[in-house]
């Protein structure tokens, strides 16, 4: 199996699952117990790993809350920032291009009474800061916009944003999870107040994540979604998982390190990918922005040809159509649609992720295996 789908997960490192084994025979303490060494241990381990993903993002230590995963830091973020500011208005600006992580957290507050202006993006999939200052209203409190598209790998203008927001006092959140580890991401130099990332997205484990809360400056504040015992200062109350956090710390701490020299590899092995196919095959086009996107991320239509089927015809390679799609699930993707694809077209598209552990060669071998079967598929329905 060649596996591109790496913006969907991806394999831990092996210097990763290294770190972490130690967590569950050695040093096994919780974090939480103050009375003993082997917590001392433990907390000592989460300290130094908080500095770490910390300083990976231009953050202090104080400001990191850890979570289960980008879906949790989510929900914190929106649902926990929001009771906090609603005395200044209830209405939230974000796009249709979101992770449903985010909408369905803001849909949750639209049910409470919140007004959320649901921002359309452009058709590479970017939403512009003048957009944003459109939108705002005097009841403006909350914005939350993505760093960068899961599905699309295309960028946002954040720091553009930022300014909007800061310059009337709104509350930005940023989905960074298909960006950290990507791309440099600097909570100053992007000027969010909260943000949320994912250590499995980065060949850390499943099951932890993080949200940055700014406490420096205006400092956010939020009600905890999970409680009971106060940990982390109370935002998230819960024993530590001191392995995963140990974990997302030294995937993030080696992403962060190689970051320059592994996306220039992937963005070369990305490009090669796309060539090998156009060369094969025409009616190919480019779902997303060229030239600011993240450099592993591929979303390709094939024009005339079903996505479906398309994947069903790839079975050497694990891709994905952009969306949960499933056979029970069977909605185009909407961030294809928000870009203004039709159902068809949506249903036409492959994303192609790459990460650390694809070689030249599968590369070569996928743009093959997809030219043969997008060939094949076509002439099964000029046949028809
Ligand atoms: C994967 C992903 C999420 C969800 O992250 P989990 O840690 O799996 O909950 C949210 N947003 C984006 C952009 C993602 O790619």
């Amino acid at each position: 199996m060649i596996y591109l789908d790496n913006n969907s997960t991806t394999r831990v490192d092996p210097r990763v699952v290294e770190a972490i084994l130690p967590f569950f025979d050695t040093v096994y303490g919780n974090a939480a117990s103050t009375s003993h060494a082997m917590g001392w241990a433990a907390a000592d381990a989460v300290s130094a790993a908080i500095d770490t993903i910390a300083a990976c993002i231009g953050a202090e230590s104080r400001e990191i809350v850890m979570t289960s995963g980008a879906t949790e830091s989510m929900n914190l973020a929106i649902k926990g920032a929001a009771p906090f500011v609603e005395n200044r208005g209830k209405h939230l600006i974000s796009s249709l291009a979101e992770h449903k992580a985010g909408i369905d957290a803001i849909k949750r507050l639209a049910k409470q009474g919140w007004k959320v202006s649901w921002l359309k993006p452009d058709s590479s999939g970017r939403i512009h800061a003048d957009q944003v200052a459109e939108a705002m209203t005097a009841e403006t409190s909350l914005c939350s916009i993505m760093l960068a598209n899961n599905e699309l790998g295309t960028i946002n203008p954040i720091a553009e944003i930022a300014e909007v927001c800061r310059l009337r006092s709104v509350i930005l959140h940023s989905d960074a999870t298909a960006a950290v580890g990507k791309m440099a991401v600097d909570v100053d130099g992007l000027g969010v107040d909260l943000m949320s990332f994912s250590a499995h997205k980065f060949y850390g484990p499943k099951g932890v994540g993080g949200l940055y809360v700014r406490r420096r400056g205006r400092a956010v504040r939020l009600v905890p979604q999970i409680e009971g015992g106060g940990h982390q200062r109370g935002y998230r109350s819960g024993t530590l998982a001191v392995g995963l956090i140990a974990g997302m710390a030294m995937a993030l701490e080696i992403s962060t390190k190689c970051i320059l020299v592994e996306m220039e590899r992937l963005r070369e092995l990305r490009d090669l990918l796309e060539s090998r196919i156009r060369e094969g095959v025409d009616g190919v086009i480019l779902n997303g922005d060229r030239a600011s996107r993240i450099g592993n991320t591929l979303n390709l239509r094939f024009e005339g040809v079903s996505g479906e089927a398309l994947m069903l015809s790839l079975k050497g390679l694990a891709i994905s159509s952009g969306s949960a799609c499933s056979a029970s699930d069977p909605e185009p993707s909407h961030v294809l649609r928000s870009i203004g694809l039709s159902d068809d077209e949506a249903r036409s598209s492959l994303r192609f992720s790459l990460g650390r552990f694809n070689t030249r060669e599968e590369i070569e071998q996928a743009a093959a295996e997809v030219v043969m079967a997008v060939q094949a598929l076509r002439v099964l329905v000029r046949s028809i």
